[in-house]
């Protein structure tokens, strides 16, 4: 359990309880004069606690099935019960976007970090907006850096940063919140395969020691053996999904 600054308290999903559950996702974008369907009736679900891996091949659907959860991109069919939340796609845009900031994190392939703001600045902004005081969200947002090992880069910009780095400033935002569901979309892509083991391991983290349904979106096979659950996507469908027992340490010893 844990409260925030803006005197709600948030009750987290007990490890194992479906944090998500989709049914019949439908996702068609025009091309030309017709319409290429990039989700064909996809039904997906997540669990707290647990790793869900999406892999699949560029093109398959993984971003668009991920903005289709998150009430980032309305789907033309389906339904995404989230939380407590029945049919998501039924609010308004307001409470969609609401739904998010209080419950989601996101981590790109890119970062998305503002290249004008401190380390520090791009942690407790966000907080600031989900209405912590701004005392409270400096305290909270240096913790969160430190806990990505990142103490010492508080007061760094982007451009100051490795890749490396900055995809930690973009997990500390993330987690700083406690997010109860967290997407990342290819997070280790741009990084070497050292620091896409320390992004793998906080998202393992995550999972394990925050209880997030932590959903993500690769290509990178190193990534497998870290998730409980790995489903396969290829051209809108999914065509694999297996439970797994992660296996950290095999991927660690051979390298
Ligand atoms: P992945 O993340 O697996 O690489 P995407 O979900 O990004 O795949 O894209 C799946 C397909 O949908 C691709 O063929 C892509 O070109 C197409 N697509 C994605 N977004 C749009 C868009 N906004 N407009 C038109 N086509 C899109
Ligand atoms: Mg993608």
């Amino acid at each position: 359990m844990n409260t925030i600054a803006s005197g709600h308290t948030k009750v987290h999903g007990k490890h194992g309880e479906f944090a998500l559950e989709a049914k019949g996702l439908v996702k068609r974008f025009k091309s030309g004069r017709s319409y290429v369907e990039v989700l064909k009736g996809v039904d997906f679900d997540a669990r707290h606690g647990d790793l869900t891996m999406v892999m699949g091949p560029s093109g398959s659907g993984k971003s668009t099935l991920i903005a289709a959860l998150s009430g980032l991109l309305r789907p033309e069919e389906g339904r995404v019960d989230a939380l407590d939340v029945d049919d998501l796609w039924k609010l308004s845009g307001g409470r969609i976007d609401k739904f998010r900031l209080d419950h989601c994190g996101f981590i790109f392939q890119g970062f998305n970090l503002f290249p004008a703001l401190s380390a520090l600045q791009q942690v407790t902004t966000v907080l600031k907006y989900q209405g912590l005081s701004p005392e409270k969200a400096k305290k909270r947002a240096a913790l969160a850096l430190e806990e990505v090992g990142l103490g010492h880069r508080l007061h760094q910009r982007p451009a100051a940063l490795s890749g490396g780095e900055k995809q930690r400033v973009a997990i500390a935002r993330a987690l700083a919140k406690d997010p109860q569901i967290l997407f990342a979309d290819e997070p280790t892509s741009a990084l070497d395969g050292e620091n896409g083991q320390v992004v793998i391991r906080l998202l393992r983290r995550a999972a394990t020691e925050h209880g997030a349904a932590v959903i993500c979106v690769t290509h990178d096979p190193r990534l497998e053996a870290w998730a409980d659950r790995v489903i396969h996507i290829e051209d809108g469908v999914i065509i694999d999904d297996q439970r797994r027992t992660p296996n950290p340490e095999a991927i660690l010893a051979s390298h």
